[in-house]
């Protein structure tokens, strides 16, 4: 596979899932890729210094609303390809009718466990989606809905490291994953710092932390139509569910309660439903 997106074969030569379901039953977040980069050569962006995330409670709102798929992700990437270049695989769901269009069918396989119909785009040799280019992402107008949901942020908000795990697709060994880029989304993921203008931007920073934590230790809970976990599936859990991890009323006002373990249990069996 180039780097100019042409594809130089056709098919993934790195990216086939060996086993399991690289985006881990959750079609619209479990993979990375952001695919904001517009322009530019591929990097990691601008430096190494924190970088604003905005207001908690506004990103945590509009994060809520891209997962369920009413706006694309607004990240301020800043010339970041990182997620393009992390041995990722893309799902693509059937109804994606624009983004199939535009990319080659060659390029794409049954992603493992779903319905027909859905499928995952792999990476090159180099661990980098095949659309991707020196000058960007190469059908960026006609990305996939994984690409435009996706929000390295959720790393920092629900206090989860994008570590190995979250590279081991397909059961690939972390050893095995090409692409040198890899540690480039967890090296962006720490940089991003929140502001908490109000005490609710306090409390649903804990609530979505507290419910990365509660899933993490309940491990059991995840055999309920979601399976194996890396860390980006977790994080958007996290997201998905925090409001249960909300609890509080007047005078005191919101705060950030455990819920009863079946309360987790339903919501999980709700989401894989959907
Ligand atoms: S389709 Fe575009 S945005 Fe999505 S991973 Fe590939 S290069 Fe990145």
């Amino acid at each position: 596979m180039t780097t100019d997106g042409s594809p130089t074969n056709g098919s993934p030569t790195n990216g086939s899932p060996t086993n399991g379901s690289p985006t881990n039953g959750s079609p619209t977040n479990g993979s990375p890729t952001n695919g904001s980069p517009t322009n530019g050569s591929p990097t990691n962006g601008d430096g190494d210094g924190d970088l604003p995330a905005g207001a908690f409670s506004t990103w945590l709102a509009d994060m809520q609303a891209a997962l369920r798929a009413e706006r694309d992700a607004d990240v301020p990437c800043g010339g970041c390809t990182a997620c393009c270049r992390s041995s990722q695989f893309v799902h693509i769901g059937p109804d994606e009718a624009d983004a199939l269009a535009h990319i080659p069918a060659e390029l794409l396989f049954p992603a493992p466990r779903m319905p027909s119909g859905h499928v995952l785009m792999g990476y090159d040799e180099r661990g980098r989606c095949p659309m991707l280019t020196n000058d960007g992402c190469s059908v960026y107008e006609h990305r996939p809905r994984t690409c435009r949901t996706y929000d390295c942020r959720v790393f920092a908000a629900a206090g989860v490291e994008p570590n190995d795990d979250d590279l081991r697709r397909g059961g690939l060994p972390r050893d095995d994953l090409p692409g040198d880029d890899r540690a480039d989304i967890a090296a962006r993921a720490r940089r991003w710092r929140f502001d908490f203008p109000a005490e609710a931007d306090r409390t649903e920073h804990g609530a979505v932390r507290a419910a990365a934590e509660f899933i993490s230790q309940h491990g059991e809970l995840l055999g309920e139509g979601v399976g194996p976990i890396g860390a980006s599936p977790l994080a958007v859990l996290a997201v998905e569910l925090h409001g249960l991890f909300l609890g509080g009323a007047p005078p005191d006002g919101p705060k950030v309660v455990e819920p009863d373990v079946d309360a987790v249990r339903v919501a999980l069996r709700s989401r894989a439903r959907r």
